[in-house]
C-alpha cells in the first residue's frame, strides 16, 4: 500500500502489546463488534497486555479507524474458534472491531460513516490477501457456541454489493434436506463447528435469516444452506 493509500484508509495508530507471530497466511477476515459502552474503553482493553486482546483495526461509530496490530503480525481477536478446518483462526485472519455496546450494552444499528470506513478498507485487505468472500466471516460464525458478535444489525448485504462477503441466495429449491442430521453435516460442510448444535444453527441464523434467531432447523434455512454449499460447489464463490 501507498503512503497516500494508508493515510485514507487508516487514520491513526494505536500500537497494542497482545499479538505474536502468524503460523499460517492470511485467508480470512473476520468482523467483530467491540461490545463496550465506549470505544475508548474497548481501546485501552485492546492496549492492556493484561486483557490479552485486540484486534488489527478499530472502526469507531464516526469512521475513523484505528489500527493497533500490523497485519503481518497475529493479533487475537477470535479465541477458541474454528472455520473451514482452520481452528488457529487467529494465525490465518485479520481481525477487525466496530465500535457498538453489543447485546449487553444496547446494541444498536452501525451507523452509514462506520459500515463506509469498512468497506475500502476490507476491499483494500480482501485484495492483497486474496481472501475468499466466504471466509469474510463473523465472530459468531467462527465461535458460535460463546459469540454472538458483530450480530443480527450488520449490514452483510452492503459488503455483498462491492463482493466483499457472500450475498444472500436466491433460494431455488424449497427443503433439500429431510432430516436434522443431514442438515447439521452440510453446516460443517459450510464451515461452522457443530459439536453445540443448536448455537451453531443460532449463528448461521444470525449470519442468513436474522429476523428469526430460535436455533430450529426449518425448511428456510435448509434452503439457504443448501443453495450456499451449491454455489460454491459450482464455482459461483469460493
Ligand atoms: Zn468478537
Amino acid at each position: 500500500m501507498t503512503s497516500s493509500m494508508r493515510q485514507w484508509l487508516v487514520h491513526r495508530e494505536v500500537p497494542s502489546p497482545n499479538w505474536n507471530e502468524r503460523k499460517l497466511p492470511v485467508s480470512m477476515v473476520v468482523l467483530h463488534y467491540t461490545g463496550m459502552r465506549t470505544a475508548a474503553d474497548a481501546l485501552e482493553r485492546m492496549c492492556s497486555p493484561a486483557a490479552e486482546v485486540s484486534a488489527h483495526y478499530m472502526i469507531d461509530e464516526d469512521g475513523t479507524v484505528t489500527q493497533l496490530v500490523d497485519e503481518e503480525k497475529r493479533a487475537w481477536h477470535a479465541g477458541r474458534s474454528s472455520w473451514r478446518g482452520i481452528t488457529d483462526v487467529n494465525s490465518a485472519s485479520v481481525g477487525i472491531e466496530l465500535v457498538n455496546p453489543g447485546h449487553e450494552f444496547g446494541y444498536r444499528p452501525f451507523p452509514e460513516a462506520q459500515i463506509d470506513a469498512l468497506l475500502p478498507l476490507l476491499a483494500d485487505i480482501v485484495r492483497r490477501h486474496n481472501v475468499p468472500r466466504a471466509n469474510v466471516v463473523g465472530h459468531s460464525d467462527v465461535a458460535p457456541a460463546r459469540k454472538t458478535d458483530p450480530g443480527e444489525l450488520f449490514p452483510w448485504e452492503r459488503l455483498a454489493e462491492y463482493r466483499l462477503a457472500l450475498s444472500q441466495p436466491k433460494i431455488e429449491i424449497g427443503d433439500p434436506f429431510d432430516n436434522d442430521g443431514a442438515f447439521y453435516l452440510a453446516l460443517e460442510r459450510f464451515g461452522y463447528d457443530i459439536s453445540d448444535g443448536r448455537k451453531a444453527v443460532e449463528a448461521f441464523q444470525r449470519r442468513w435469516r436474522p429476523h428469526k434467531i430460535d436455533g430450529e432447523v426449518d425448511g428456510e434455512i435448509r434452503a439457504i444452506l443448501f443453495q450456499l454449499l451449491l454455489d460454491r460447489d459450482q464455482g459461483r464463490t469460493r
